[in-house]
């Protein structure tokens, strides 16, 4: 009987049906000897990381294999998407290793955002969540924005250890390690990669010149985020490419507003104050009497209101509704995990329903601009 063929680079179990999924290859070569996955073979032929992506289980099952190494963590996060982009639990998997905590995309912030204060801010919100991080830095890693703030801490903090490599999708953990490779790595020597024995970590490892190596793990998919729900085409809307416009809203209490047909935020009770939305520029606001709301769903979901268009609106989860109370004396952000936030700028309170398909992350934070 033959048993499944395993990569030879990283030791997972080959398949030949799902591009995206850890061990793919296509299926002329699953059989030769000596196959290595096409992420693998990315890395090797390439110098070039791409993208796997694992469930949660998967992904958790892994981690519990970081404690037992001596090595650096780097939890690379959206900072577009903080909240839905960090690793809940990230400590209880990595035992006394340290967590450089990278927060990638600040080109899509605002030129005149404070930095330090951000800096701050991040530090703030991951304590709140229950991760000790060792240090933060903040960065683009398609931009090449403080990269080399990130191979300096990258540097001083593994010491002579492997770095594990964390992070949600689409967070830029492949543009990330790309860089990396090419900063670190001597690239006139072919990379080859290598399986660490008698494990199948299901990770990819980059060997650094010191003998030890970066360590690829697959991108952890959470479905409380929008971009995991929406069709490839309207990811595109929803994920900026460029910087954000801030978007101001002077708003009575009974109005809403609707982005894309994807989600609505309504002003249910308040004195009038404004409300800034922080969402991609391919998304259209569509500014309506609450009374009306319902109404122009139902009509022009799919049309006037986009994306998605009305052939993808029955693969999205029906919308639930979250209904928040921001306090007097303090204004804070509402955030919607993948797509944006919308600023609440008045400090006499207000309350607000945010409705989102069901199960996407919806909550109240501090402000982070
Ligand atoms: P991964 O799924 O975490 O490996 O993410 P990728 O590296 O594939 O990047 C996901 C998307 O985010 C791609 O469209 C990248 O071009 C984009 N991206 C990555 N880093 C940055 C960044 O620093 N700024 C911006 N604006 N986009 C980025």
């Amino acid at each position: 009987i033959r048993q499944t063929p395993h990569c030879a680079g990283c030791g997972i179990a080959l398949q030949s049906d799902n591009q995206q999924s850890p061990g793919y290859v296509p299926m002329a070569s699953i059989d030769k000897d000596d196959t290595i996955c096409q992420r693998c073979f990315r890395i090797k032929h390439y110098n070039e990381a791409s993208s796997i992506t694992v469930d949660q289980d998967e992904f958790l099952k892994l981690l519990g294999s970081i404690a037992s190494t001596e090595s650096l963590v780097v939890h690379i996060v959206d900072l577009l998407d903080f909240e839905g982009s960090l690793i809940s639990g990230l400590q209880r998997f990595v035992g006394n290793n340290p967590v450089l905590l990278v927060v990638n995309k600040i080109d899509l912030l605002p030129r005149v955002t404070n930095w330090n204060r951000m800096r701050n801010w991040v530090q703030k919100q991951a304590r709140e969540n229950g991760l000790k991080v060792a240090d933060v830095v903040l960065c683009s890693a398609k931009r090449n924005i403080g990269f080399d703030r990130v191979v300096e801490a990258v540097t001083t903090m593994r010491g002579k250890r492997d770095v594990y490599v964390v992070g949600a999708t689409n967070v830029g953990k492949s543009t990330l390690i790309n860089r990396l490779i090419s900063d670190y790595s001597d690239l006139k020597r072919e990379l080859t990669v290598s399986r660490y024995p008698g494990t199948t970590l299901d990770a990819v490892h980059i060997p650094l010149d010191d003998g030890h190596s970066i360590i690829d793990t697959p991108g952890i998919v959470y479905s409380s985020r929008l971009t995991e729900l929406v069709s490839r085409k309207d990811l595109g809307a929803i994920m900026p490419d460029k910087p954000l416009k801030p978007m101001t809203y002077q708003l009575n209490a009974a109005q809403s507003l609707f982005f894309g047909a994807l989600a609505r935020f309504d002003f249910v009770e308040g004195d009038r104050q404004s409300f800034t939305a922080f969402v991609s520029s391919g998304l259209t606001i569509h500014r309506t009497k609450l009374e009306r709301a319902d109404e122009l769903y139902a009509e022009h979901k799919g049309t006037l209101l986009t994306p998605p268009e009305v052939a993808d609106l029955d693969k999205l989860p029906a919308w639930t509704r979250h209904r928040l109370r921001i306090p007097s004396g303090k204004s804070q952000d509402i955030f919607i995990s993948g797509l944006g936030w919308i600023q609440a700028n008045g400090t006499s309170g207000a309350t607000v329903d945010v409705h989102a398909p069901r199960g996407v992350k919806v909550m109240l934070r501090d402000c982070i601009l």
